[in-house]
Formats: structure tokens, sequence, C-alpha cells
């Protein structure tokens, strides 16, 4: 990291969270330019506004295929690919779901065992159908809906990356709501489960690396005793339920790190580092609800623990 130089922060609320970006040089109208190829990202694929063009895929859901722009058709590609996969808890087709709990948003609820089951036949990754010639999305049955939330930010990290580097940029840290991505060496903090304010239980010194972080205690809400969070699985149709607290994904794009996390929480601890055996950019960071701190691997970061009420292993 340069010492010569100082650090200049710049935050923006976009995609419903928090953006911050720092870079070692005063520079509004690149951050600026960031912001806005954000936003326009933002636009393409979010769900939680009626227009984008994954709305409006979703909107001819049983009616007719839709064409998008090339980056919307590649992501979702990746996205049914990723869903395809055997085992796999990441579902881009989860969208039903996501609507019936409403988790994170108002007028969230546990539904009926009735309603979950009406819906699961409405996401299945195999029902949206793509065509490369086209680039259009069909979801083949009414109903269905397409939710991108659980990649959407590391796709659109990775892209930020890209366009700081293409700009003559090498050290640079941006935080979109929880996906980090670096330029550069940063030390990037490992927030502490369900504790108030900046409560950290380590810290994670990376090189140009992403690290995405999906934890149960990021939206939830309670009920009848219970933790409802947001992460669900695709075979249920509830909140995937482990020994997981958290999950951090360190590797070198921030959509791998965004589709592990989902992956991971299938797939719990043992699974899980049995599975990244055979990826050997992708390294994990487990948390546990005993507070185990469990490290998959350690080749492209360092973990230093600063909470002696977790234990450290692997
Ligand atoms: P955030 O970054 O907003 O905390 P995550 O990256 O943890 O969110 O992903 C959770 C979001 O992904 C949910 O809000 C929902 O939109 C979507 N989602 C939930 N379960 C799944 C799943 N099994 N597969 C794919 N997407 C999911
Ligand atoms: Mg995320
Ligand atoms: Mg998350």
């Amino acid at each position: 990291m340069p010492t010569d130089e100082r650090l200049y922060s710049y935050c923006a609320e976009l995609m419903g969270s928090p953006i911050l970006l720092k870079l070692y040089s005063h520079d509004e109208a690149l951050a600026s330019r960031i912001f806005q190829l954000i936003k326009r990202y933002e636009d393409l694929l979010t769900v939680n506004r009626a227009q984008s063009q994954v709305m409006s895929i979703n909107h001819a859901a049983g009616q007719h295929p839709v064409t998008v722009s090339l980056p919307v058709y590649a992501l979702i590609k990746c996205a049914k690919a990723a869903s395809m996969a055997q085992d796999s808890a990441f579902n881009l087709a989860i969208g039903p779901l996501v609507k019936l709990w409403r988790i994170g948003f108002q007028g969230h609820r546990v539904p009926s065992a009735a309603e979950i089951a009406e819906r699961l036949p409405l996401t299945r990754p195999q029902d949206v159908i793509l065509d490369d010639e086209a680039c259009s999305v069909f979801l083949a049955q009414a109903g269905m809906e397409i939710d991108l939330g659980a990649i959407a930010k590391g796709y659109i990290a990775d892209r930020v990356r890209d366009s700081l580097r293409q700009q003559g940029v090498s050290d640079a840290l941006i935080n979109l709501g929880g996906n980090v991505h670096t330029l550069g060496n940063w030390s990037v903090g490992l927030k502490k489960p369900f504790a108030p304010g900046d409560a950290l239980i380590g810290s994670i010194e990376v090189a140009s690396q992403s690290v995405v972080t999906s934890g149960v205690y990021e939206r939830y809400f309670e009920q009848d005793g219970k933790r409802w969070h947001h992460i669900l699985d695709p075979r249920s149709g509830y909140p995937l339920d482990n020994e997981l607290d958290s999950v951090t994904i360190i590797s070198a794009n921030s959509l791998d790190g965004d589709i592990w996390t989902t992956l991971i929480y299938g797939l719990g601890v043992v699974k899980g580092c049995a599975a990244l055996r055979h990826h050997e950019d992708i390294e994990a960071i487990f948390v546990t609800k005993n507070r185990d701190v469990i490290l998959s691997s350690q080749r492209n970061f360092r973990f230093s623990l600063l909470d002696d009420s977790y234990r450290l292993t692997g």
C-alpha cells in the first residue's frame, strides 16, 4: 500500500445498500463514474422495482421469450449452470419463494406449508429456457420469477474492479453492502454475527481478491421463537438451517464468492470443505454458531483472530 498518499472514501446508497469506495487519490469524477456504473447495472438486474431487464423476463413468464442485453444474458446463463449443478442450494428461479417470505422487506411472515408447496414447482431452474442466438430468456411457466439477489452485487463488484483497472487504478477497495472487492493490499474485517455496530471476529488480509460474506444475521425476522433468515433452501422452500452463522469466500471474482456462499450454506462445513478441495482458488472462512472459525485453506489470504470468545481451527 502506498504510504505517501492519503486514503479517500466515497459513499453512496445504491441497490438498497451502503456503497463505499476507497482510493489513494482524491478523484471525485472517478468515484462518480463508478457509482454511475453500479446504477446502470442495478437498473438492468433488480427485481425490487417494477421495471428492469430481469423484470421484463419475469413479466413474460409462461408467455414469450424476452431478448436481453449480452451481460444480463451471460449472467443468467452462468446462474442457471450453478443452479443445475448436483446438490446445489443456489437457484436463480427462487423468486416465487423469496416474494412469498418477504424476508428483509415489509410484510415478512412464515408462510403456510400449503403456500410453499404451491410455489416449489415454479422454481425449477430447468424451466429457465435460454437461447444463445436470440440472447433471450423464457420462463416456461406462468408465475416463475428469476431472482439474482444473491449474485448481482458480486457480478457488479467484478465490473467495478475491471473498470478501475482499465482506468489505471492499482489500489482500491469497493464495498457493495458486504461484497468487498480489492485492488492491491487490504485488510477486511470479518463481522461478528448478531453483535451491535462494527464488532469484528477477525481481520482478513488480501491482495486483489474478493471477500464476500453471507450471514444469517444479515436479514432475518423472528416468529414462533425461531429466527427466519434470507437464504432459502430450494428443496424445502424454508430458510437453510445448519451450524453456520456466516461464511466468507475469498476468491479472484466476486461472482464466484456470491455463488459459493450460497452453495456452502447448502452444504455445511464438512461437505463444504470437501467441495472446496476441487476448487483451489475458492477459499472459505466458516463461522459456526458454536463460535468456531474454520479456514478451508489459506493460500490467498491471512486471517487474524481478534475476538477470543471464538476458536480458530483448520
Ligand atoms: P445479501 O448480499 O443481500 O445479504 P445474499 O448474498 O446473502 O444477500 O443472498 C440472499 C438473497 O439471495 C436473498 O435475499 C434472495 O433474493 C436470494 N436467495 C435466497 N435464497 C436463494 C437461493 N437458494 N439461491 C439463490 N438466491 C437465493
Ligand atoms: Mg450478497
Ligand atoms: Mg449477504
